[in-house]
């Protein structure tokens, strides 16, 4: 399953926050792809076109669609040196597809900060240069292989050379890989290198509970969100201790205690939202009696890799697909009345399945 790992330094709300995530985790037997393991938590990705569909259908049941978070303690500074508990550390990292990092802006005597005062900027730049400095080390150890290919006037040496210099001059000005532009072939090059810096960020800004219905009277917000723009990255803004409290809270209380807060939803549906568009993904749902259920697949993914996401059988044998647009659907009212009006469409092996394409398929057993 995809996963997005939760980083930071110590004492900034990582574990507050993945706390929240497990209580208000899903039940794992219904999504039997997921790691059962301590520090990985699955969350339900929230999305209000499920209900809608379940008025028009009736299912038994709903079932949203879901992915996890990996709580990755232990960086520290020093960490690409073996500090810490370094190397363990980021041999978790380069099993993650995507990365939020946590920046400590609430003030709190009485938590002490690692560095001896809240200062995100300089916070998130020590993270991130343990993470340039481990890629940095990788990189090297290619090039000298690279350069020995160079020898044989080898040209896929000279062109993965070049991609190593340039990204080489990317760490040494503190920028990661991912600021490194890249045509697709290149990418197939480093591809085996799983560089920690290459992986899509999104900053989560922990604010103290006071603060949550104004965060941007904070100053470490706003620092945190003019670092983030610079590198085109999104930013999240909790509070960790109140998520931990929303978690133990369902139905009418949840929606009480929110609008006590002046909040529309959650900080953790907003973290999970943004870190399923991060990871570039989208959803497709199918819709029965038995149950109305979300699917999640890459943007780009074809009608038959969809279908492999259900099973693998129904991507090998995949004859064709009813598709119906989410939106149609609904302005139809009913499956019937969508086939009459013709929104119904027989798509085959080439389709790309849309967000929100509510699918049926047909495949040889
Ligand atoms: P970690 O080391 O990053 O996992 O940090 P923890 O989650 O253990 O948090 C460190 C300390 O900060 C704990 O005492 C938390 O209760 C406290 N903390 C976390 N989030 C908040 C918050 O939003 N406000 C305040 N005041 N304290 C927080």
């Amino acid at each position: 399953a995809l996963c997005v790992g939760i980083v930071g330094l110590p004492n900034v709300g990582k574990s507050t926050l993945f706390n929240a995530i497990t209580k208000a985790g899903a039940e794992a037997a219904n999504y039997p792809f997921c790691t059962i393991d301590p520090n990985v938590g699955v969350v339900e990705v929230p999305d209000e076109r499920l209900q809608k569909l379940a008025e028009i259908v009736n299912p038994q049941r709903i079932l949203p669609t879901a992915f996890e978070f990996v709580d990755i303690a232990g960086l520290v500074k020093g960490a690409s040196r073996g500090e810490g508990l370094g190397n363990k550390f980021l041999s978790h990292i380069r099993e993650v597809n995507a990365i939020a990092h946590v920046v400590r802006c609430f003030e709190d005597t009485n938590i002490t900060h690692v560095a001896g005062k809240v200062d995100p900027l300089s916070d998130m730049e020590t993270i991130n240069l343990e993470l340039i400095f481990a890629d940095m080390e990788t990189v090297e150890r290619r090039m000298e292989r690279a350069r020995k290919g160079l020898k044989g006037g080898d040209k896929k040496a000279q062109q993965e050379v070049n991609l190593l210099e340039r990204l080489k001059s990317a760490f040494e000005n503190g920028k990661p890989a991912r600021s490194v532009e890249m045509d697709d072939e290149e990418r197939l090059l480093i591809r085996d290198l799983h560089l920690l810096t290459i992986k899509p960020v999104l900053y989560v800004a922990n604010v103290s509970e006071d603060e949550v219905a104004n965060p941007d009277g904070n100053p470490n917000v706003q620092a945190v969100r003019k670092f983030a723009a610079e590198e085109g990255a999104e930013v999240v803004v909790i509070s960790a201790r109140v998520e931990s409290e929303i978690a133990e809270l369902e139905g009418e209380d949840r929606e009480m205690f929110l609008q006590e807060l002046g909040l529309q939803e959650s900080g953790l549906d907003r973290l999970i939202k943004a870190a399923y568009k991060l990871l570039g993904l989208i959803t497709y749902f199918t819709a029965g009696e038995k149950e109305v259920r979300a699917w999640t697949i890459r943007k780009g993914t074809k009608a038959p890799g969809a279908a492999g996401v259900i099973h693998s059988d129904f991507e090998k044998g995949f004859i064709r697909a009813e598709v119906v647009a989410y939106s149609d659907l609904v302005k139809a009212g009913s499956m019937n009345a969508a086939k009459e009006k013709g929104l119904l469409r027989l798509e085959g092996k080439e389709y790309v399945v849309q967000d929100g394409d509510v699918m049926h398929f047909r495949f040889n057993v």
